[in-house]
Protein backbone atom coordinates (compact mmCIF):
# COMPACT_ATOMS: atom_id res chain seq x y z
CA UNK A 1 0.00 0.00 0.00
CA UNK A 2 1.26 3.53 -0.66
CA UNK A 3 1.35 5.61 2.44
CA UNK A 4 0.18 8.99 2.23
CA UNK A 5 3.07 10.82 3.33
CA UNK A 6 3.60 14.75 3.26
CA UNK A 7 6.28 14.26 0.70
CA UNK A 8 3.81 12.08 -1.81
CA UNK A 9 0.49 14.98 -1.22
CA UNK A 10 3.18 17.67 -2.38
CA UNK A 11 4.25 15.37 -5.47
CA UNK A 12 -0.11 15.01 -6.09
CA UNK A 13 -0.41 18.05 -5.93
CA UNK A 14 2.62 19.72 -8.01
CA UNK A 15 1.52 16.95 -10.70
CA UNK A 16 -2.23 18.32 -10.33
CA UNK A 17 -1.38 21.99 -11.00
CA UNK A 18 1.05 20.77 -13.88
CA UNK A 19 -2.00 18.73 -15.83
CA UNK A 20 -4.56 21.23 -14.66
CA UNK A 21 -4.51 21.92 -18.46
CA UNK A 22 -3.22 18.69 -20.07
CA UNK A 23 -5.40 16.50 -22.46
CA UNK A 24 -6.43 13.44 -21.30
CA UNK A 25 -4.05 11.51 -22.91
CA UNK A 26 -1.39 13.55 -21.23
CA UNK A 27 -3.04 12.94 -18.27
CA UNK A 28 -3.31 9.18 -18.93
CA UNK A 29 0.29 9.14 -19.70
CA UNK A 30 1.86 10.64 -16.72
CA UNK A 31 -0.33 8.30 -14.51
CA UNK A 32 1.01 4.98 -16.42
CA UNK A 33 4.41 5.92 -15.95
CA UNK A 34 4.63 6.75 -12.42
CA UNK A 35 2.47 4.39 -11.42
CA UNK A 36 2.87 1.25 -13.89
CA UNK A 37 0.97 -2.15 -13.27
CA UNK A 38 -0.12 -0.39 -10.01
CA UNK A 39 -2.35 1.54 -11.82
CA UNK A 40 -5.73 0.30 -11.75
CA UNK A 41 -8.95 1.37 -13.81
CA UNK A 42 -12.89 0.91 -12.85
CA UNK A 43 -15.28 1.25 -15.55
CA UNK A 44 -19.24 1.15 -15.28
CA UNK A 45 -19.19 1.33 -19.10
CA UNK A 46 -20.54 5.24 -19.30
CA UNK A 47 -19.32 7.07 -22.45
CA UNK A 48 -16.62 8.20 -20.25
CA UNK A 49 -15.26 5.06 -19.31
CA UNK A 50 -15.25 3.56 -23.33
CA UNK A 51 -13.15 6.89 -23.60
CA UNK A 52 -10.45 6.47 -21.81
CA UNK A 53 -10.64 2.98 -22.21
CA UNK A 54 -9.83 3.85 -26.22
CA UNK A 55 -7.09 6.22 -24.95
CA UNK A 56 -5.52 3.50 -22.10
CA UNK A 57 -5.29 1.01 -25.13
CA UNK A 58 -3.40 3.37 -27.19
CA UNK A 59 -0.83 4.37 -24.22
CA UNK A 60 -0.68 1.44 -21.99
CA UNK A 61 -2.72 -1.56 -22.75
CA UNK A 62 -1.66 -3.70 -20.18
CA UNK A 63 -3.25 -1.61 -16.75
CA UNK A 64 -5.58 -3.84 -14.89
CA UNK A 65 -9.31 -2.96 -15.48
CA UNK A 66 -11.95 -3.87 -13.44
CA UNK A 67 -15.73 -3.12 -13.39
CA UNK A 68 -17.74 -3.75 -9.77
CA UNK A 69 -20.13 -6.34 -11.30
CA UNK A 70 -22.98 -5.91 -8.93
CA UNK A 71 -25.06 -8.71 -10.53
CA UNK A 72 -27.73 -5.80 -11.28
CA UNK A 73 -25.99 -4.54 -14.42
CA UNK A 74 -28.06 -4.17 -17.76
CA UNK A 75 -27.32 -6.67 -20.21
CA UNK A 76 -26.58 -4.10 -22.76
CA UNK A 77 -23.80 -2.45 -20.37
CA UNK A 78 -22.31 -6.17 -20.48
CA UNK A 79 -22.15 -6.52 -24.29
CA UNK A 80 -19.91 -3.34 -23.90
CA UNK A 81 -17.64 -5.18 -22.19
CA UNK A 82 -17.39 -7.27 -25.19
CA UNK A 83 -17.16 -4.62 -27.87
CA UNK A 84 -14.70 -3.03 -26.13
CA UNK A 85 -12.11 -6.37 -26.02
CA UNK A 86 -12.88 -7.10 -29.88
CA UNK A 87 -12.26 -3.70 -30.71
CA UNK A 88 -9.11 -2.49 -28.60
CA UNK A 89 -7.94 -6.32 -27.01
CA UNK A 90 -9.05 -4.47 -23.18
CA UNK A 91 -10.02 -7.33 -21.15
CA UNK A 92 -12.17 -6.18 -18.20
CA UNK A 93 -12.01 -8.03 -15.22
CA UNK A 94 -15.58 -8.42 -13.62
CA UNK A 95 -15.08 -7.82 -9.91
CA UNK A 96 -17.80 -9.72 -7.94
CA UNK A 97 -19.67 -8.64 -4.58
CA UNK A 98 -19.57 -12.13 -1.90
CA UNK A 99 -22.81 -12.62 -2.23
CA UNK A 100 -24.69 -13.74 -5.48
CA UNK A 101 -28.04 -11.54 -5.86
CA UNK A 102 -29.95 -14.69 -5.22
CA UNK A 103 -27.96 -14.89 -1.55
CA UNK A 104 -28.08 -11.33 -0.75
CA UNK A 105 -31.50 -10.94 -1.62
CA UNK A 106 -32.29 -14.17 0.54
CA UNK A 107 -29.92 -12.55 3.26
CA UNK A 108 -31.82 -9.25 3.45
CA UNK A 109 -35.62 -10.57 2.73
CA UNK A 110 -35.77 -9.03 -0.59
CA UNK A 111 -34.11 -6.61 -2.85
CA UNK A 112 -32.19 -4.26 -0.63
CA UNK A 113 -31.88 -1.35 -3.58
CA UNK A 114 -35.96 -1.20 -2.40
CA UNK A 115 -35.44 -0.05 0.90
CA UNK A 116 -31.52 0.84 2.07
CA UNK A 117 -29.58 1.46 -1.51
CA UNK A 118 -27.44 2.79 0.64
CA UNK A 119 -26.20 0.07 1.87
CA UNK A 120 -26.69 -2.05 -1.22
CA UNK A 121 -23.90 -0.11 -2.76
CA UNK A 122 -21.97 0.01 -0.08
CA UNK A 123 -21.64 -3.54 -0.04
CA UNK A 124 -21.98 -4.36 -4.07
CA UNK A 125 -19.69 -1.89 -5.01
CA UNK A 126 -17.84 0.12 -2.20
CA UNK A 127 -16.39 -3.32 -0.61
CA UNK A 128 -16.17 -4.72 -3.82
CA UNK A 129 -13.73 -2.03 -4.91
CA UNK A 130 -11.84 -1.93 -1.71
CA UNK A 131 -10.84 -5.72 -2.37
CA UNK A 132 -10.22 -5.03 -5.97
CA UNK A 133 -7.72 -1.43 -4.91
CA UNK A 134 -5.56 -4.11 -2.77
CA UNK A 135 -1.93 -3.82 -3.83
CA UNK A 136 -2.60 -0.79 -5.96
CA UNK A 137 -1.10 2.48 -5.90
CA UNK A 138 -3.51 4.76 -7.89
CA UNK A 139 -7.18 4.21 -10.29
CA UNK A 140 -8.35 6.34 -12.87
CA UNK A 141 -12.18 7.56 -12.76
CA UNK A 142 -14.02 8.63 -15.60
CA UNK A 143 -15.79 11.75 -13.67
CA UNK A 144 -16.11 15.13 -15.31
CA UNK A 145 -16.37 18.13 -12.98
CA UNK A 146 -19.44 19.48 -14.96
CA UNK A 147 -21.76 16.48 -13.87
CA UNK A 148 -22.72 17.72 -10.31
CA UNK A 149 -21.40 19.89 -7.45
CA UNK A 150 -19.35 17.77 -5.68
CA UNK A 151 -17.99 16.07 -8.67
CA UNK A 152 -17.24 20.06 -9.30
CA UNK A 153 -13.98 19.99 -6.58
CA UNK A 154 -12.16 16.82 -7.85
CA UNK A 155 -8.62 17.59 -8.94
CA UNK A 156 -6.57 16.37 -11.43
CA UNK A 157 -4.22 14.18 -9.69
CA UNK A 158 -4.96 13.41 -5.70
CA UNK A 159 -5.48 10.97 -2.44
CA UNK A 160 -8.31 9.29 -2.12
CA UNK A 161 -8.90 8.33 1.49
CA UNK A 162 -11.32 5.63 1.27
CA UNK A 163 -9.65 3.85 -0.44
CA UNK A 164 -6.08 4.61 0.27
CA UNK A 165 -4.89 5.44 -3.99
CA UNK A 166 -3.76 8.14 -5.76
CA UNK A 167 -7.08 9.23 -7.66
CA UNK A 168 -6.54 10.20 -11.58
CA UNK A 169 -9.50 11.81 -12.58
CA UNK A 170 -8.11 12.34 -16.35
CA UNK A 171 -11.49 13.60 -17.66
CA UNK A 172 -12.57 16.31 -15.06
CA UNK A 173 -12.12 19.46 -17.29
CA UNK A 174 -13.88 18.09 -20.19
CA UNK A 175 -17.47 17.77 -21.09
CA UNK A 176 -19.97 15.85 -22.09
CA UNK A 177 -20.12 17.09 -25.99
CA UNK A 178 -16.03 16.35 -25.93
CA UNK A 179 -16.84 12.86 -24.86
CA UNK A 180 -19.52 12.18 -27.04
CA UNK A 181 -17.23 13.75 -30.15
CA UNK A 182 -14.17 11.23 -29.10
CA UNK A 183 -17.02 8.48 -29.59
CA UNK A 184 -17.94 9.81 -32.81
CA UNK A 185 -14.54 10.27 -34.09
CA UNK A 186 -12.70 7.25 -33.27
CA UNK A 187 -15.96 4.53 -33.40
CA UNK A 188 -15.49 3.65 -29.35
CA UNK A 189 -18.39 1.36 -28.57
CA UNK A 190 -20.71 2.38 -25.90
CA UNK A 191 -23.76 1.35 -24.35
CA UNK A 192 -27.04 1.41 -26.68
CA UNK A 193 -29.37 3.03 -24.22
CA UNK A 194 -27.67 6.11 -24.62
CA UNK A 195 -29.99 5.45 -27.92
CA UNK A 196 -33.03 4.69 -25.58
CA UNK A 197 -33.21 8.04 -23.36
CA UNK A 198 -30.80 6.46 -20.97
CA UNK A 199 -28.07 9.34 -19.99
CA UNK A 200 -26.20 7.82 -17.05
CA UNK A 201 -26.13 4.08 -16.44
CA UNK A 202 -25.85 2.21 -13.24
CA UNK A 203 -27.69 -1.23 -12.01
CA UNK A 204 -31.07 -1.55 -13.64
CA UNK A 205 -33.01 -1.27 -10.63
CA UNK A 206 -31.67 2.35 -9.92
CA UNK A 207 -31.69 3.94 -13.31
CA UNK A 208 -34.28 5.14 -15.77
CA UNK A 209 -33.94 7.08 -19.05
CA UNK A 210 -34.33 11.14 -18.65
CA UNK A 211 -36.71 13.37 -20.66
CA UNK A 212 -35.97 15.96 -22.22
CA UNK A 213 -34.76 19.22 -19.67
CA UNK A 214 -33.67 16.96 -17.21
CA UNK A 215 -30.42 16.45 -15.80
CA UNK A 216 -27.67 14.28 -17.09
CA UNK A 217 -27.78 11.71 -13.54
CA UNK A 218 -31.44 12.56 -12.80
CA UNK A 219 -32.25 9.03 -13.88
CA UNK A 220 -30.08 7.44 -11.36
CA UNK A 221 -32.15 6.65 -8.03
CA UNK A 222 -35.00 8.97 -8.77
CA UNK A 223 -37.33 9.65 -6.20
CA UNK A 224 -34.94 9.26 -3.43
CA UNK A 225 -32.46 11.62 -2.31
CA UNK A 226 -29.43 9.75 -2.64
CA UNK A 227 -27.32 10.72 -6.11
CA UNK A 228 -23.99 8.80 -5.67
CA UNK A 229 -23.27 5.18 -5.02
CA UNK A 230 -20.42 6.48 -2.66
CA UNK A 231 -17.37 5.71 -4.97
CA UNK A 232 -16.62 9.39 -5.29
CA UNK A 233 -17.72 10.83 -2.30
CA UNK A 234 -15.77 11.05 0.81
CA UNK A 235 -17.12 9.33 3.42
CA UNK A 236 -16.74 5.48 3.88
CA UNK A 237 -19.53 4.71 6.03
CA UNK A 238 -22.73 2.60 4.69
CA UNK A 239 -24.66 5.29 5.65
CA UNK A 240 -23.47 8.07 4.17
FE1 LIG B 1 -27.78 -1.82 -5.32
FE2 LIG B 1 -28.94 0.07 -6.84
FE3 LIG B 1 -26.55 0.51 -5.69
FE4 LIG B 1 -26.80 -1.21 -7.71
S1 LIG B 1 -27.12 1.03 -7.76
S2 LIG B 1 -25.61 -1.55 -5.88
S3 LIG B 1 -28.81 -2.15 -7.25
S4 LIG B 1 -28.55 0.22 -4.67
Amino acid sequence: MLQPTPELFAELEEASQKLESADPAEIIRWGAERFGLKLTMGTAFGPEGCVILYLLSQIAPKTPVFNLDTGYQFQETLDVRDRIREKFGIDVELLKPEHTVEQYEQLHGGPLYKTNPTQCCFDRKIKVLQRGAAGKHAWISAIRRDQSPDRAKASIVGWDKKFGLVKINPLANQTKSWVWRMITEHEIPYNVLHDQGYTSIGCWPCTRAVMAGEDERAGRWSGTAKTECGLHTMDDSPNA
